[in-house]
């Protein structure tokens, strides 16, 4: 396909040839249709078209006409699965990176990212339900999420604002993909981290146990 959608600048369609082998990482690029990550190919005798990171399977290859066209035609499929599945890890790190809390970036706490190391080795069942829940919940209810921070027109004075509103969305929508499934688990992980952190976790129970 010749097109992408570039998360960085919030949905906007960029073209292959505009693009170089940055642009991935850099613009965050999607492909239009299954919202999963694209990259740039160029070959001595095609034009330059974006191909996806990476296929878990055939079912979700035949959710996207796009990808499906690109294979029928690619004959080296193999050869390249592993270097799109290191491609897609670097694609991820840079989208984690791109994340703030406050002033800090998630990937720089070292006190979480500890945390998150402890929970992997000492298997946690009540975390891994929590997790699964809110995992679920997300991908649920995202769209009602969004609209909950939605500005209204009338009171946006920065366009900037709203800019930055659009590229937060096209994040949530990235973060509901199918490869994405590590990255939400990460991200929530975090947020139940900053919970415990804050003491708050007291609160949260609260909330469990009221009937609402
Ligand atoms: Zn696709």
């Amino acid at each position: 396909m010749d097109i992408a959608r570039a998360m960085a600048l919030g949905g906007q369609i960029v073209y292959a040839d505009n693009c170089d082998f940055y642009s991935s990482d850099k613009l965050k690029l999607l492909c239009n249709v299954c919202r999963e990550p694209v990259y740039l190919r160029k070959g001595d005798i095609r034009k330059p078209y974006f191909a996806h990171h990476h296929a878990t399977s055939s079912r979700q290859l035949e959710e996207c006409e796009l990808r499906a066209s690109i294979y029928s035609k690619n004959t080296q499929i193999n050869s390249f699965i592993q270097d799109r599945g290191q491609r897609l890890e670097i694609f991820q790190q840079h989208f984690i990176s791109m994340i703030y809390v406050g002033q800090e970036k998630i990937v720089n706490d070292v006190k979480f990212n500890n945390w998150i190391d402890s929970i992997k080795q000492n298997y946690n069942l009540a975390i891994n339900n929590i997790t699964n829940d809110c995992i679920e919940y997300f991908l649920k209810y995202h769209n009602k999420i969004k609209q909950r921070y939605v500005i209204p027109l009338k009171n946006v004075k920065d366009k900037q604002i709203l800019f930055q509103q659009q590229i937060a969305f096209e994040a949530i929508n990235y973060l509901c993909v199918k490869s994405s499934y590590k990255l939400l688990q990460y991200i929530i992980t975090y947020s139940m981290y900053q919970l415990y952190k804050h003491g708050k976790n007291n609160l949260l129970e609260q909330d469990i146990t009221k009937k609402i």
